[in-house]
């Protein structure tokens, strides 16, 4: 099984964070989010991002097109930032 089968078997199974597949696939963090752009590509709409959220003031970055987690929320400055999940429908 290749990386990213395994990535999209992860993600079938539920909604998993970057970190959680780090740690699932062993991989650095920076690596997932490289092959999740290819598995984004591959799988097209099926693949279902839930925005990341600011713990602080509940502001959410639903308009975000990269995967990696923002650093600051726009409207309060928190640092304190939910990542986004990822999941594949089907
Ligand atoms: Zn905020």
């Amino acid at each position: 099984m290749t990386i990213r089968q395994l990535l999209i078997a992860l993600l079938k199974s539920g909604p998993h964070t970057a970190r959680d597949l780090s740690v699932a696939a062993h991989l650095p963090e920076k690596d997932v989010t490289f092959h999740l752009e290819h598995v984004r590509r591959s799988v097209g709409r099926s693949l279902i991002i839930e925005p990341a959220e600011c713990l602080a003031c509940g502001y959410v970055f639903a308009d975000r097109r990269r995967l990696t987690k923002p650093g600051k929320c726009p409207r309060c400055r928190s640092t304190r930032i939910g990542p986004p999940l990822f999941s594949v429908a089907g």
